[in-house]
């Protein structure tokens, strides 16, 4: 397990007149960066305050560090981990501006992540000398959820699909083998021309697009006698996302559009599943991976098989606040995600890089005596044919697949739900199993199919995804309030926006007290339905039962006629002896008479044959006395049958009739102990699916726990706040009163004020009067008597 790497990068300010006029303003706040912390300070009239907000990364950036540095520190080590065969992915999240493309693609001068990468590789590859490479790239850009290739302008529109062998893919999208950085180089190039093609807009598409740079990186050691060597398969994801601002931001000269309300939808969506990842594995259930197309294609490297770096740009003036502040929380979140990391190994020697390698020796061969230049051109360019016509024929494939499903769900559809009992269910699921193993059990992310392999090692430490549909109208942008509740650390409900719902995440306690979600009364309707063909196929064993025990019951009957027709035989043979000896004595007096009578010799023989014919009768008698056995256990065929029997059986001795009859017999036990087996097998069955759907339930209840004991810490949290709020309200109402009776007195001291100033005053003139009063008299007094004064 691994942690994602999270850093926080500072673009340095942008001088205007408004920047300048607001630092000159005595309350102001800004961002400052103390190794790997950012924190919000204030200042109130000049007088600084204490931080209002204070987050810490992996790395944090200031405005003075290069991309250099941020590649060295964030970067560099997983590039060399995907030389090594792990999956990597590093992308750039931050409002319009604040600085993501100069991260990924950089300047002249200072290189971004994107170069220093594709250089990095091909530096460690060709230091390697003991492993060989073959290296493909792609690029493309998700704008208005529509995947669009950027090496080739003609593939638009893409489809993302998923399969065993290759994992999460984009079909269609246009992949390059390269064998030098300058040739990555050059594609990405042209790629940048193709994404502004056609746009009047550029700035506002590439805020609201996101453009990921893909590379799949394929060695084997170059030790061909060592067997078990296996082929390593990996990739790496440098994705620059739209800006993460509300849209009215990037409108022209700021005006507030109609969409300025809104924000990109599928940065939402990544927020959101970055919410749930950052949850801890135990309470994160569905996360929203198939919402969007970003987050879908991202999914390995979210919560799954990769080495992952997030780095955060911001702006650091004012104005971008509270944008910075939400960057900084999505920052945090994404600092709590672990990842899975393994190499991905293929065992086998069908990979794609020696069917290259045996190719390019072919073609050498042939090509003898030619220019090597000439050669290699010749060797790019039908490795380029190749893969081209593979394409295709992947393209092909999945066109073909995608209309088989939609055949087949339309075969459904006109057969109806309803049809759906347990036969064709179980049916379904035996179906997808077989499908999955027929399939390769290999994953390889390249688009060449490798028959026989498989992969050694394959982890993905994110559950079975759980799969819902993508929106249909699936529009760019979404509520700017729900966007701000997400960035101001509140999850947002992506139910809320018309999102699918996701299907394990509701549970059935108790249905009076509960409602219901759409997936649970699914999951309801489905249990329920299961419980009714259990039902149902319990019903029908217990008839199956009921009419073996009466199949054996008229069994044992039959045999006891069988045990009696046995008897007839013997009977038989009896009165035949008996007929004989009747038959010799006739026969003598026969004789006699003849001797003396001719005249009466025909009498007798009429006599004798009457005899005969009587005899023949009862032994016909014994015989239908034998066959009215049948009759009994036969009721109600009645005559029919015996006329049946007889025909049926008018060539056959006793034995071979009982002996046919014993056979048909055991055959029709048989039928009916492979009946009831099948029935058990059924039930065997059903009794698995309840099994599951049980264990299903048990994993809702435990889900719905987890939520109600959250939701009981939300409630125990908010009663506090309330609590507390409430004796914060009672402390404000006694503030008050104190502050009112401060008032009252200071009133009062100001009347006092103002009473003892009037008398003041008047005192003061009257001692004014007093003393210019002394002052006269002390005049006059002088001026009658100076002399008399003095002595
Ligand atoms: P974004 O891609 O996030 O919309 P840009 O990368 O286009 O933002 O950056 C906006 C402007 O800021 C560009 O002119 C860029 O050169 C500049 N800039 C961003 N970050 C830095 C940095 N760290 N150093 C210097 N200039 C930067
Ligand atoms: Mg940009």
């Amino acid at each position: 397990m691994e942690k994602i790497c999270v850093a926080v990068r500072v673009r340095p300010p942008v001088k205007s007149d408004e920047d300048s006029n607001s630092s000159s303003n005595s309350n102001c706040s800004h961002w400052k960066v103390d190794d790997n912390r950012i924190s919000l300070h204030r200042s109130l009239s000049g007088t600084p305050l204490p931080p209002a907000l204070s987050y810490a990364f992996d790395h944090v950036f200031d405005q003075n560090c290069s991309n250099s540095s941020v590649y060295d520190l964030l970067t560099k080590d997983i590039i060399h981990a995907v030389v090594d065969g792990f999956n990597g992915t590093a992308f750039a999240y931050g409002q319009t501006s604040s600085g993501k493309t100069f991260t990924m693609n950089g300047s002249e001068n200072d290189p971004g992540i994107i170069h220093r990468a594709v250089k990095d590789i091909f530096a460690k590859i060709d230091m390697s000398t003991d492993r060989e490479f073959l290296i493909r790239v792609s690029y493309m850009e998700i704008y208005n959820e529509e995947i669009n290739d950027l090496f080739a302008v003609e593939n638009q529109k893409l489809q993302i699909h998923e399969s065993l062998e290759r994992g999460i893919f984009v079909a269609g999208l246009r992949e390059e083998i390269v064998n030098s950085a300058e040739q990555v180089l050059k594609l990405i190039e042209m790629g940048e021309v193709n994404r502004h093609f056609g746009e009047t807009n550029m700035n506002v598409r590439s805020s609201r697009s996101h453009t990921i740079f893909r590379m799949v990186i394929e060695s084997k050691g170059k030790d061909s006698t060592n067997l078990d060597d296996a082929i390593r398969v990996s990739v790496l994801n440098l994705v620059d996302l739209a800006g993460s601002e509300r849209i009215a931001k990037t409108g022209a000269g700021g005006v507030r559009l109609k969409e300025g309300k809104h924000i990109n939808k599928s940065l939402m969506i990544l927020g959101n599943v970055i919410n749930k990842l950052s949850e801890g594995a135990k309470q994160r259930g569905h996360i929203p991976y198939r919402d969007s197309k970003l987050t879908r294609i991202l999914q390995p490297a979210l919560g799954g098989n990769a080495k992952t770096s997030i780095i955060c740009t911001v702006a650091p003036e004012e104005v971008h606040v509270e944008e910075t502040k939400g960057t900084l929380q999505f920052a945090s979140r994404a600092k709590r995600i672990t990842n899975c990391v393994q190499v991905n190994e293929i065992l086998t020697d069908a990979a794609l890089l020696k069917r290259q390698k045996m190719e390019i020796e072919e073609l050498r061969m042939k090509l003898e005596g030619s220019h090597a230049g000439v050669l290699e051109q010749e060797i790019l360019k039908l490795r380029n044919d190749m893969l081209k016509y593979e394409l295709e024929r992947e393209k092909l494939a999945m066109e073909l697949e995608e209309e088989r499903k939609s055949h087949r769900e339309r075969e459904q559809c006109s057969n109806g739900i309803s049809s759906q009992n347990g036969e064709s269910l179980r049916k379904n699921l035996k179906e997808e199993a077989s499908s999955t193993q027929q399939g390769d059990a290999f994953s390889t992310p390249t688009f060449k199919p490798i028959p026989n392999s498989f992969v050694a090692k394959r982890c993905y430490n994110s559950t079975t995804p759980v799969y819902s549909p993508l929106p249909d109208a699936f529009g760019d942008v979404v509520d700017e309030d729900t966007w701000f509740k997400m960035n101001n650390g509140f999850i947002a409900d992506l139910d809320s926006i018309r999102m699918t719902p996701p299907k394990q995440l509701s549970s059935i306690p108790s249905f009076d007290k509960i409602q219901l979600q759409d997936s649970s009364i699914d999951n309801y309707k489905e249990v329920e339905n299961l419980r009714k063909q259990l039902q149902q196929a319990i019903d029908e064993r217990n008839e199956f039962e009921k009419q073996h025990k009466e199949q054996v019951a008229l069994n044992n009957q039959l045999m006891e006629e069988i045990s009696k027709l046995q008897e007839i035989p013997q009977k038989l043979s009896e009165s035949l002896g008996n007929c004989k000896a009747v038959n010799e004595e006739i026969f003598f007096t026969f004789k006699g008479f003849a001797e003396d009578e001719k005249s009466a010799t025909a009498n007798l023989f009429s006599k004798t044959s009457e005899f005969v014919m009587s005899l023949m009768s009862s032994f016909e008698a014994q015989i239908y006395m034998a066959m009215n056995g049948f009759r009994k256990a036969d009721d109600g065929k009645g005559s029919s049958y015996s006329e049946e029997y007889k025909k049926k059986y008018k060539d056959c001795t006793l034995e071979t009739q009982i002996t046919c009859w014993k056979k048909e017999m055991s055959d029709e036990i048989k039928l009916i102990k492979e009946r009831y087996e099948n029935l058990e097998e059924e039930l065997d069955m059903n009794n698995q699916l309840l099994e599951a759907s049980k264990a299903r339930i048990h994993g809702l209840q435990k889900e719905s726990q987890v939520l109600s004991e959250e939701r009981d810490d939300l409630l125990l949290t908010v009663s506090d706040s309330w609590k507390r709020s409430a004796s914060l309200n009672e402390q404000n109402e006694k503030i008050l009163q104190d502050l009112t009776c401060e008032i009252q007195k200071r009133k009062d001291l100001e009347d006092d004020i103002k009473q003892f100033s009037v008398g003041f005053v008047s005192r003061y003139k009257s001692y004014k009067l007093f003393s210019s009063e002394i002052k006269s008299k002390v005049e006059h007094l002088k001026a009658q008597k100076p002399f008399a004064l003095i002595s």
